[in-house]
This record gives structure tokens, C-alpha cells and sequence, in this order.
């Protein structure tokens, strides 16, 4: 992964640093909340088809930066089928594909949106706005319409995402915004998983976070922010959707308000854990029988 610099990029995280400072005084005075306090919005971006392999080998000196002030694990696991619908179904909804029943890789507008809760579903309960920005159309089964104050779908590559994810959250300052980044699965299909192609794709990916970042800092929200970065799959040669180690093993990042600093997460994490985190981030419990959980110690004193 390419060296982290000190540019202007780095000041939302920077800032996120100091809320965890603020934060550690707040918890050693005795708070016994629930919710980690002070944490209004959550963005998760799911870099499609990004083996942790690739983020080593990429220029993405923003990934790295949430590294050095947040939690990870380059050792996170997907669900089977290894694949974007099922993956992302169950990112968001906490749940394996065997549980919301979302088990092939395609989706027409006739089939409907996942029949299970969701981390949009179940904040959208508890009155918070929610954001989508997507570049595969298919990931519109994610949210029946009007779960999402926004969904759209942007066909693009990931500045052209970013950029209206971007523009939405500096308008609007939802608390749950969802991006999605399709250029790493695009530059596998067609050049290879680990080619050149894909790191540099990485590297724009990581530009695209960067635009996320700035948008938070813009918005004055980055100090009651959490991010999580990962994704819903890996690959080898130019495919995926197995159980090999290619396939399954994702990158899990997490940094922001509350969350345990330089934190090498030494417990499996699954996927699934990414809605159960966004919605604690949030001060919503996940559902009892959900699979994801919160990773432990990811939030000191909770
Ligand atoms: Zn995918």
C-alpha cells in the first residue's frame, strides 16, 4: 500500500483522531450508554471484488490513513456464494444468503427487493436518513423503494459514484450512506485478479474514499463519524464466486468516532458483521438472530 502522506485528505482522519482522544476522556469518567456517543453517521463502502492482496499492492493512502487511526483486518471472510448480490445482501441485511434467500448474481426490477431487514430498514425505523450510491443496478434489490431517502444508481466509474455520494452528504448529512465502487470487480473480469490493472483501479477507489472524506470534512460531520471500507467478494484469474481463499477473503476497515485506534482485529469477521456495526455505530442493537455481530473491541468499552 502506497505511503501514507500528510495532504490536506488527511484531516478528516486526523479530526476522527481527536474525537477518539475526546472520546477516551468522556468513558473514563464513568458513561455506562449503550450507544457510543457522539456517533450520528455511518458511511459504508464496499469496494467490489477487492482482494486484501490488491489494497497492499494499490497507492490508497486514504484506506491506509483509516488503518493507522481505526481498526482492520485483511483476513475478513464473505459469504458462499462468493458473488455481488448475495455478498452485498448479506452486507447490509447481517444475515448468510441461506437466511434472506438472495443466492444468485442476477436481479430484474419483477423480482422484487431482499425480504429481510436491513441496516437501512431498521434505521429507517428509527427515523434516520439513508443513502445509496451504486454502479450495478442489480444492487437496487438491496432496499425497497422508499427505504432509502436516496438510492441511485450510478453506472460509472468510482469518481463518478463518489462524487454524487459526495455532493449527497454534504447536502444532506445522512446518517446511513452506502457506496458502492465497482472499478477493482470491473479490472478483475477483464484483466485479471491481482493484474496491474486492478491495483491501479484500487488506487482510483481509494481517490473515490477520498472524495468521501472531504465531503464528511465539508459537511462538519467527520467528528461524529464512523467509515467502514470493505467488500463483498475477492477473485483469481478473472472470476470468483468459490469458497478458495482467493475468493472469500476480504478487506475489513473501520475507523471513526468510538472505534479502537491501530487496531489489528485479531477475531474472524464476517461480512456480515458490516450491518451489525453500522447499526451499533448508529445506537441500534442488530436483531437477535442476526449472524453479524459487533467485532469485538472494535469499540473500547462497549
Ligand atoms: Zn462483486
Amino acid at each position: 500500500m502506497g505511503q501514507v502522506r500528510g495532504t490536506g485528505k488527511r484531516v478528516w482522519v486526523r479530526r476522527l483522531a481527536l474525537a477518539v482522544v475526546l472520546l477516551g476522556g468522556w468513558l473514563a469518567s464513568g458513561s455506562q450508554a449503550r450507544a457510543v456517543p457522539g456517533v450520528r453517521h455511518v458511511i459504508v463502502v464496499s469496494v467490489d471484488g477487492l482482494r486484501p492482496d490488491v489494497l497492499r499492492a494499490a497507492a490508497a493512502p486514504n484506506v491506509a490513513a483509516l488503518m493507522g487511526v481505526g481498526s482492520w483486518t485483511l483476513s475478513a471472510r464473505t459469504v458462499n456464494p462468493s458473488v455481488t448480490l448475495p455478498a452485498h445482501c448479506s452486507m447490509l441485511s447481517g444475515v448468510t444468503p441461506q437466511v434472506h434467500g438472495v443466492t444468485r448474481n442476477d436481479w430484474s426490477p419483477g423480482d422484487g427487493a431482499l425480504g429481510v431487514s436491513t441496516a437501512f430498514s431498521i434505521a429507517r425505523q428509527y427515523g434516520l436518513v439513508c443513502a445509496a450510491f451504486v454502479s450495478k443496478p442489480k444492487l437496487r434489490a438491496l432496499a425497497p423503494q422508499g427505504v432509502c431517502d436516496v438510492f441511485e444508481v450510478v453506472p460509472s466509474d468510482a469518481r463518478a459514484v463518489a462524487a454524487r455520494a459526495a455532493a449527497y452528504i454534504e447536502r444532506r448529512r445522512p446518517n446511513l450512506c452506502f457506496v458502492h465502487l465497482s472499478d477493482v470487480d470491473s479490472a478483475g473480469h477483464s484483466a485479471g485478479w491481482g493484474s496491474a490493472a486492478q491495483v491501479a483501479a484500487c488506487g482510483q477507489c481509494d481517490a473515490a474514499i477520498g472524495l468521501l472524506l472531504g465531503a464528511a470534512h465539508r459537511a462538519q460531520i467527520a467528528t461524529e463519524s464512523v467509515m467502514i471500507v470493505t467488500s463483498d467478494h475477492g477473485g483469481h484469474g478473472r472470476g470468483h464466486g468459490g469458497t478458495s481463499v482467493a475468493d472469500v477473503t476480504i478487506p475489513w476497515v473501520c475507523a471513526g468516532r468510538g472505534v479502537a485506534v491501530r487496531y489489528a482485529i485479531p477475531t474472524p469477521v464476517s461480512v456480515c458483521d458490516t450491518a451489525a456495526v453500522a447499526l451499533f455505530g448508529l445506537g441500534i442493537a442488530r436483531p437477535a438472530d442476526w449472524t453479524g455481530r459487533v467485532v469485538p473491541g472494535l469499540f473500547p468499552g462497549y
